[in-house]
């Protein structure tokens, strides 16, 4: 929802969202479920259904909506017209953002190569993720370090002839598990000698290059989100061309901090159109059975809990849009503290939502014949996944301490007789 009148382009393109999402992507899911079917198979194929819906998001005109206005190949959407019709999508996060090629982590590698990509790598590996043709992944963290720290990695990437050497070990890399992931952006050090922060680099990995090994999936609470999942991914002696660097060496930092701003964001607005869906079918159950005389939906703790829910949803929803809107008008590298902040917020509140939800699904609620426990156990991985909460938290005070410090300075020039 959002506080200012939209485009009319923008309402056209949401009521439309909201129709596919509603009538199409959601009374696909069990579809989906049903034909990714069981065992090796389900990282094997792509479900049809899926392919369906791709095209229909294409014919609706809902494809590639996430890609911000000051690029040509994108929709022309700005970060806040383009957040709220991510929370749309985010009611059905198994389907829909991948339908209309809004996905983690693809738009986020494609916004890398179209913001640092040259021609060649826009031709070779933009173009089929914008037409959705391929999938990608990003590889960044490796099991042998602490990777919320992104100076510890120690995944090597060396000159070797005109193109480099990469090895190492990564996981959690999502998407990896994809039958159609061709591409891994890959951060590895090129030069240990450097300051600490220009150490590392990004190169282009082809997922086919020899040496590139996907080892095992991983699983997040037992689901094992086939079938792009979460992967333990080996790289041995894989070489790539000079010309698959990303921006230059030493310049691994800018890329990822370019790349994960705005999709802090996307995440958060699809964490709300979950919380939404969740805070739905609460209400829905409870006013359908009854305790102890009289409807769950009357006892004074359920209206709390639904009071406190959708308190929360709009106070975590205020604050994302005023993250997008930030970066909309002074930059993601000025929005830190906001998009930080977002991302703090946003999945505690949303998994207290879906808590709640659970709860008044009483055992239904943990298991498999709602969406809710699915949708809980990925909501938890967020508060680590991108940066865990304390690495955020951290920021915004630093951010704040120095905010607060310039106030205080700047008031002494001008004041000099004030008081504290
Ligand atoms: C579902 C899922 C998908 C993911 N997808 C990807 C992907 O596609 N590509 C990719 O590269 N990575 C991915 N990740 C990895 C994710 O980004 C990392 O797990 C995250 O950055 C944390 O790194 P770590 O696991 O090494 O934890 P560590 O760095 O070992 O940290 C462990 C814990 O220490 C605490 N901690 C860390 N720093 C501080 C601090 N300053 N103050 C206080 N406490 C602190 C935090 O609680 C943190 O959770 C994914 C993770 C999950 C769960």
């Amino acid at each position: 929802m959002s506080v200012v009148e939209l485009s009319p382009r923008v309402e056209k393109l949401r009521k439309l969202l909201e129709d596919f999402v509603e009538n199409e992507c959601i009374p696909a899911e069990d579809e989906y479920k049903r034909e990714l079917g069981d065992g090796a198979e389900r990282w094997q194929k792509v479900p049809q259904v899926m392919e369906r819906l791709k095209k229909r998001a294409q014919t609706l005109g809902l494809w590639n909506l996430f890609l911000p206005k000051e690029y040509p190949e994108g929709a022309g959407l700005t970060n806040y017209e383009y957040a709220i019709l991510c929370e749309i999508m985010g009611r059905s996060p198994a389907i829909a953002p991948e339908a209309c090629n809004c996905s983690a982590p693809d738009t986020g590698n494609m916004e890398v190569f179209a913001k640092y990509g040259t021609q060649e790598q826009k031709q070779k590996w933009l173009q089929p993720l914008l037409e959705g043709r391929i999938r990608s992944a990003f590889a960044m963290t490796e099991p042998q370090v602490a990777s919320s720290d992104a100076t510890n990695i120690c995944t090597r990437i060396e000159r070797s002839g005109d193109g480099y050497v990469v090895n190492g070990r990564k996981w959690w890399i999502s998407g990896a598990g994809h039958p159609n992931c061709a591409v891994f952006i890959t951060m590895g050090k090129t030069d240990l000698g450097a300051h600490k922060h220009k150490q590392q680099s990004i190169v282009v990995v082809p997922a086919d290059a020899p040496g590139v090994k996907v080892v095992r999936p991983l699983t997040v609470f037992g689901y094992d989100d086939a079938p792009h999942g979460h992967c333990e991914v080996v790289f041995e002696n894989v070489w790539v061309p000079r010309e698959n660097l990303i921006l230059g060496e030493g310049r691994g930092f800018e890329v990822i901090q370019g790349r994960l701003g705005p999709g802090r964001i996307h995440h958060c607005m699809r964490s709300l159109g979950m919380a939404e869906r969740g805070l739905e079918l609460m209400i829905q159950r409870v006013q359908t059975r009854t305790t102890f005389n009289r409807k769950i939906s009357e006892h004074g703790v359920v209206l709390d809990y639904i009071a406190k829910s959708r308190m929360d949803l709009e106070s975590a929803r205020m604050l994302v849009l005023r993250a997008a809107d930030m970066i909309d008008k002074v930059g993601a590298k000025n929005a830190l503290k906001e998009i930080a902040m977002a991302k703090v917020v946003v999945p505690n509140v949303v998994l207290s939502i879906l808590d709640r939800a659970i709860q008044m699904f009483g055992a239904a609620g943990v298991g498999q014949d709602t969406p809710l426990a699915d949708f809980w156990a990925g909501m938890r991985t967020l508060r680590i996944a991108d940066g865990p909460d304390e690495v955020h938290t951290r920021q915004i005070a630093q951010l704040e301490i120095r905010q607060q410090n310039a106030k205080l300075a700047a008031r002494k020039q001008t004041q000099p007789l004030a008081r504290l």
